[in-house]
C-alpha cells in the first residue's frame, strides 16, 4: 500500500530546498483523517491509520525538504522566508493523474524559522481543515487537509498563558511554488535558476503557456478567477502576503480568515491587519498588487527591449480586471439565478450590496432567502428592496436551481470558534459535525440546523494570528 513519493521540485530546482527532517512528535494521534481525499491519493484510509500511515502522516519518511522563498508581507519586501515550522514530504501523481504536493505543518523548527517555535497549535490547524472543505465542496480552488494529528505536546500559546495542543496538518496541494518563491530567486540567486523555475511552473501548472509572459497571462487569470469565487463566497483570506499566493490558483494558507456575517466592504477579522490592507473589499486589488510584484520577477526573462517588456508585462496585468469581472459576473448570476449580460448583472450586484451594507443584512443568509422567495423580511425598508428585486426578477431566469449556487452551511465565525474552542478543551465532535456540514453545504442535513444561522456575536469577531 505504500505509495512511494517524488521529489520533483528539489530534483528540478535544488536550490530552492533544504533536505529537512520532521521532529518526532512524542505521542501522535490522528484527530481527523479526510477518507475522501485518501482515496483520491491513491491511499487507503485504513492503511493510513495504521503503523506506516502514522509514519508518513508525521513525516517519518526520506527525502523530505523545506522550501525556502520571500515575499512581500503587508506590502514590506522580505527576502528571507521560508517553511519555518513544514516540511515537503513529497509529491505524487493522483488517481486522476493530478501531480499534487503533501506537506506537513507544525512539523518543528527548520532553518527558516527565525524567531518562531516550529510549533502549530491544534485550534488553527483544523481551521485550515475547515476552511478548505469549505472551499472546496463550494467549487473553490484550494488546497485541503488529507489529516490533522496532535502530537501530544502542549505548547507555547500564540495568544494569552494557556499552553495549547500541538498538532500536525498534513496538506495537499497542486504544489508550494508561491509568487514569493519567484521573489526569492529574483532576489538572492543566480538568473538561471528563476529559468529553470518558470520551467517547471510551466510543466507543473500552465502547460499551455509560452514562457514567462504567458505564465504571467495565465497566473493572472486564474487569480482574478479565484478572488472573484472568494468574494462570491463572502470569504476574507486575511493575510494576502505575496508569500501566501501559490501560482497555481488555489488558495493556501487559510490563518486569520474569516467569513462575512452581515455584508460590509470593509470587513477585517485579522487582529495583525491594523491597517485594514487586507479588508473584504480589497482582496481583488491586492491580488492584482502581488501579481504585479509576480510581474517585476518575470520582466527580466521576457527578451528584447526592457521597455517594450514592461509594456507587455503591464498589458497582461490591465487585463486582471476583465478577467476579475467576468468571473465575478458568472458566479453573481448563479446566486442571483438569473441569465443576464455582464453589465446588468453587475449593475445589479452593485446596487444589491450597497442595500446589504446599509441594512446590515447577513451575506450568506439573503442568497438563500432570495432563493426562497423570502429575502424581502430582511430588510427595514422595504422600497428600496423592492426596486431592486423588480430589477432582478425581470431578467430570465437561469435552469441552475438556486440553492446548488448558495450554501446554508458555511464556517461561521461563531460556529468556528465554539468548535475550536471546544477541540482544546478534548471534544473534537462539534468541529467534526462543522465539517460535515460544510463539507456538504448545500442540502439541509438532520441535526445541524444549529449551525444555519449567523448565531449571535459575528461582528465584533477577531481571529488572532494564532496560525
Ligand atoms: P504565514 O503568513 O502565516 O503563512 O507565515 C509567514 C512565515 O512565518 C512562514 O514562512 C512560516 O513558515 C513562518 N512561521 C509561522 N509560524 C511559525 C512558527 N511557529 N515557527 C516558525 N516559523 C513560523
Ligand atoms: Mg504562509
Amino acid at each position: 500500500m505504500e505509495i512511494s513519493l517524488e521529489q520533483s521540485y528539489a530534483a528540478a530546482l535544488p536550490e530552492l530546498s533544504v533536505p529537512w527532517r520532521a521532529e518526532v512528535p512524542p505521542r501522535p494521534e490522528l484527530v481527523w483523517l479526510n477518507e475522501e481525499l485518501a482515496r483520491e491519493l491513491g491511499y487507503s484510509p485504513a492503511w493510513l491509520r495504521g503503523e506506516e500511515g502514522l509514519s508518513l502522516l508525521t513525516g517519518q519518511i526520506e527525502g523530505t525538504t523545506a522550501q525556502v522563498y520571500a515575499g512581500h508581507q503587508f506590502g514590506s519586501p522580505n527576502p528571507q522566508l521560508g517553511d519555518g515550522r513544514a516540511v515537503l514530504l513529497g509529491d505524487l501523481v493522483d488517481t486522476r493523474g493530478r501531480r499534487r504536493d503533501l506537506h506537513l505543518k507544525g512539523a518543528g523548527r527548520t532553518p527558516f524559522a527565525r524567531g518562531g517555535d516550529g510549533k502549530a497549535p491544534l485550534g488553527p490547524m483544523l481551521r485550515e481543515a475547515v476552511i478548505g472543505e469549505w472551499l472546496h465542496a463550494l467549487g473553490v480552488p484550494t488546497t485541503r487537509a488529507l489529516a490533522v494529528l496532535s502530537t501530544g505536546e502542549r505548547i507555547a500559546p500564540r495568544q494569552g498563558v494557556t499552553p495549547e495542543p500541538g498538532a500536525l496538518l498534513v496538506r495537499v496541494a497542486a504544489s508550494h511554488l508561491r509568487v514569493g518563491t519567484f521573489e526569492h530567486a529574483t532576489w538572492n540567486l543566480d538568473p538561471e535558476v528563476r529559468e529553470r523555475l518558470v520551467e517547471y511552473t510551466i510543466r507543473r501548472h500552465h502547460p499551455g503557456a509560452d514562457g514567462p509572459l504567458g505564465l504571467l497571462e495565465a497566473v493572472t487569470r486564474s487569480q482574478a478567477e479565484l478572488v472573484a469565487q472568494w468574494m462570491l463566497a463572502g470569504f476574507v483570506h486575511g493575510v494576502m502576503n505575496t508569500d501566501n499566493m501559490a501560482l497555481s490558483g488555489e488558495g493556501i494558507d487559510y490563518g486569520p480568515c474569516a467569513v462575512l456575517d452581515v455584508h460590509r466592504r470593509g470587513a477585517v477579522f485579522s487582529s495583525i491587519d491594523r491597517g485594514g490592507r487586507y479588508a473584504y473589499g480589497n482582496q481583488p486589488g491586492i491580488a492584482l498588487w502581488n501579481l504585479s510584484r509576480f510581474a517585476e520577477t518575470l520582466v527580466p526573462l521576457i527578451g528584447g527591449d526592457p521597455n517594450l517588456a514592461i509594456d507587455q508585462a503591464t498589458a497582461v496585468l490591465e487585463q486582471f480586471e476583465g478577467w476579475y469581472l467576468d468571473a465575478y459576473a458568472r458566479g453573481l448570476s448563479r446566486k442571483l439565478g438569473v441569465v443576464g449580460d455582464r453589465g446588468t448583472v453587475l449593475a445589479l450586484g452593485e446596487e444589491l450590496f450597497a442595500l446589504l451594507e446599509q441594512e446590515q443584512v447577513d451575506h450568506t443568509g439573503f442568497f438563500r432567502m432570495l432563493g426562497e422567495g423570502e429575502a424581502a423580511g430582511l430588510f427595514f425598508e422595504l422600497e428600496p428592496y423592492a426596486l431592486w428585486a423588480g430589477r432582478r426578477d425581470a431578467l430570465p431566469r437561469a435552469e441552475e436551481p438556486m440553492g446548488r449556487a448558495n450554501p446554508l452551511y458555511i464556517p461561521r465565525n461563531v460556529h468556528l470558534e465554539s468548535a475550536l474552542r471546544a477541540s482544546h478543551l478534548g471534544d473534537l465532535e462539534p468541529v467534526r459535525e462543522l465539517l460535515d456540514a460544510v463539507s456538504a453545504p448545500f442540502e439541509r442535513q438532520e441535526g445541524l440546523e444549529h449551525l444555519e444561522g449567523p448565531g449571535d456575536g459575528g461582528d465584533g469577531f477577531m481571529t488572532f494570528c494564532g496560525t
